[in-house]
């Protein structure tokens, strides 16, 4: 299958952190920003590096951007070059299309363009430090929608010996135990008799406000 080729737009902190990161894994990437020494600064790590201002319509056609999978926009303080730069892109034709915003007015205006992702990257990661800080049981989580995630969580001993029938989450609280991880096993059809041993890692899905019920009840 082919390899998915990557353009980053603006090579800030966040988009030079993708771009390096896409290259790392091998990844075709071509690097574009308004200024030349950014270029210079990335040049070396990136397949391509170019400067050109990405609100210039012709000069994205001249790169050939159509071309690639995956367009990022990574222009945070220029509110006005992100979005005019995402409408260049739209008309361009982009197959999918992710820009950072800055705020949710900002992220509003790129989801009325028609961009196929937006992402917060300051405003998510201060969520999960958060989390982490007030939830230190919880090891990652996944936001499926506004209501509804995917957490990994460390039983708490209060769950240790009992089996799933017994802790009965998805009546008291609404939350399916999707899998348990012992160790390097994984179990991904976790079934009602399966017995939770200490230091095993459930993955558990639910809506927001119950996940956080269990979490406390958990706690307790
Ligand atoms: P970060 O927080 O990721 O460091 P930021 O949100 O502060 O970045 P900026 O520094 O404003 O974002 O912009 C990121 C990069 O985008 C800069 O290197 C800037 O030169 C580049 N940039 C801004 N406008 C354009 C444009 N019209 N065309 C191409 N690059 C641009």
């Amino acid at each position: 299958m082919k390899k998915k080729t990557f353009v980053v737009i603006g090579m800030g902190r966040f988009g030079s952190s993708v771009a390096y990161s896409l290259c790392n894994q091998g990844y075709e990437v071509l690097a574009i920003d308004s200024s030349e020494q950014r270029v210079q600064e990335v040049a070396h790590t990136v397949t391509h590096a170019v400067q050109a201002d990405s609100t210039d319509e012709e000069a994205l056609r001249a790169l050939g951007v159509r071309n690639f999978d995956v367009v990022v926009v990574a222009i945070g303080e220029d509110i006005q070059a992100s979005i005019l730069t995402s409408i260049v892109l739209k008309e361009i034709g982009v197959p999918f299309l992710v820009v950072k915003a800055q705020t949710d007015l900002h992220g509003k205006v790129l989801a009325k363009i028609g961009v196929n992702k937006v992402v917060f990257p300051e405003r998510d990661m201060g969520n999960r430090v958060a989390t982490h800080l007030v939830s230190p049981n919880i090891l990652d989580y996944i936001e499926l929608s506004d209501d509804y995630s995917i957490v990994e969580m460390l039983a708490a001993p209060s769950m240790v010996g009992k089996n799933l029938r017994q802790l009965d989450v998805r009546a008291k609280f609404g939350c399916n135990v999707m899998a348990i991880k012992t160790g390097s096993r994984m179990n991904i059809a976790p079934q009602a008799t399966d017995l939770i041993q200490e230091g095993d890692m459930l993955v558990v899905v639910g809506k927001k406000n119950q996940l956080q019920q269990l979490q406390r009840a958990l706690g307790e």
